[in-house]
């Protein structure tokens, strides 16, 4: 697979290099050349396969000059070894589309952990390197459960000290083996100013084989593309005529999947771009002005961006397919109207998140008659569990994933955010 720079397309690179830049010059984002295209006869095969046959078939059209469809089987089989999505009804016509089953109970876990294959199988040689990133909490569990004890690499998170919840702590930095977990006193912004330090010293990078793990990676959005699929194959034919789908949007990595899966000849009919107050994107689709505005913290956290960083590969897909930006559909929920959203959920017996409970709320406010509607659960409803036992009053019962890791040690690290500490700390350990 060739891909382009967005910000210069005459700097082109195939698909190992995309993975291991991350980014182009001048932070330029990677977009495949060609899309591939599934044509109506091959949808209505692949839609009868299992999960992970299907997924194997769809990413093969990606990348199978790289990798043999074989080891690509193998490759995705590993990376989605862990409970399927499940679609789960509220009403009759919307249903939730769960994407919190693996490991570290968020949807980040399909990408990392095939972004952490992909990685691995390209490095033929068997060089070592260092993973480093900074996380404000989902990511850097998603990141480290991938690659934990992974050979060759050693992972490297950072993160603010007493920023992110016990329970996320718990997750990611109980691991030990090749996971390094460091807690920065000081803010998120810190930790990724580190991170880019790290990346701007030439010679360090090259000691230490320094890579990204960022969610702006190529393929991460090609991993999370397969569970579109999979959400189709799940609901009826007539359902399939007038599928709306609404995703909660942060960096707006998923809903780009959510449009690459469309270009390849996917039909959804709509989907809705939802945000928390945070609406850098639902106020430039009303008014054309791209304006960003102070970073606000809310209790959907994971969406707490103002500038989001795949904004650019959505325009891209819009004016590559000719498709009118005015047909995507929009809104942004308050933190208010969140918990109402989390409380009617609960009312209709389940159970959500923040996350999932905006995406809900502008899905049932916008739905139109005869059209069929599925929101992405996007994180399990105990990763939020003291906001959302305080909205419901009820308590919720800690899945295994975290349970097991409560009673460990935590391992982490702890520095001052000044990058010769940092420097220290990666050459020496
Ligand atoms: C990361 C995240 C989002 C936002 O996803 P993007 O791909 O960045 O738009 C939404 N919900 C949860 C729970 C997340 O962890």
């Amino acid at each position: 697979m060739k891909l382009y720079n967005l910000k210069n397309h005459s700097e082109q690179v195939n698909f190992e290099t995309a993975i291991k830049l991350g980014l182009g010059q001048q932070q330029g984002l990677f977009f495949p050349v060609k899309i591939p295209i599934i044509t109506p006869f091959e949808l209505s095969e692949i839609l009868k396969m299992d999960f992970i046959t299907r997924s194997t078939e769809i990413l093969s059209k990606f990348i199978d000059r790289e990798i043999s469809k074989q080891i690509l089987y193998e490759q995705v089989k590993k990376a989605f070894s862990f409970k399927k999505p499940l679609k789960v009804p509220i009403t009759k016509h919307i249903s939730c589309f769960e994407l919190f089953h693996g490991p570290t109970l968020a949807f980040k876990d399909f990408g990392a952990r095939f972004m952490a294959q992909m990685i691995f199988s390209l490095n033929k040689n068997n060089e070592s390197f260092t993973i480093l990133t900074a996380t404000s909490g989902d990511t850097g569990a998603a990141v480290a459960h991938a690659f934990y004890k992974m050979k060759n690499i050693r992972v490297i998170i950072l993160y603010p000290k007493g920023k992110i919840s016990l329970l996320q702590e718990q997750l990611f930095c109980t691991l030990g083996e090749n996971i390094t977990t460091i807690s920065i006193n000081g803010s998120f912004d810190d930790c990724q100013n580190l991170v880019k330090q790290a990346f701007d010293d030439k010679k360090l990078k090259e000691l230490i084989g320094l890579n990204s793990a960022n969610s702006i990676n190529i393929s991460r959005l090609l991993a999370q593309i397969c569970y579109y699929f999979e959400a189709f194959s799940l609901i009826s034919e007539q359902e399939r005529k007038n599928l709306v789908i609404a995703v909660p949007c942060g960096n707006f990595g998923n809903l780009t999947a959510g449009l690459l899966a469309k270009s390849l000849g996917l039909p959804i009919k709509s989907f809705i771009a939802c945000t928390n107050s945070n609406d850098t994107v639902p106020r430039f689709l009303k008014n054309k002005q791209w304006k960003p505005k102070k970073t606000i913290s809310t209790i959907s956290n994971a969406m707490d961006i103002s500038q989001p960083n795949n904004w650019p590969r959505i325009e891209e897909l819009f004016q590559r397919n000719n498709w009118n930006l005015n047909n995507l559909r929009f809104g942004s929920v308050s933190d208010n109207d969140t918990k109402n959203s989390i409380k009617e959920l609960f009312k209709l017996g389940y159970t959500s998140e923040p996350h999932a409970a905006i995406a809900y709320k502008l899905l049932s406010d916008q739905l139109q008659e005869n059209e069929y509607g599925l929101f992405l659960g996007t994180a399990h409803p105990a990763k939020f569990k003291n906001t959302v036992e305080q909205i419901l009053k009820n308590s919720i019962t800690l899945p295994d994933e975290i349970n097991c890791r409560v009673n460990l040690p935590l391992l982490s690290h702890n520095i001052n955010p000044d990058f010769c500490k940092l420097k220290n700390f990666l050459l020496n350990k």
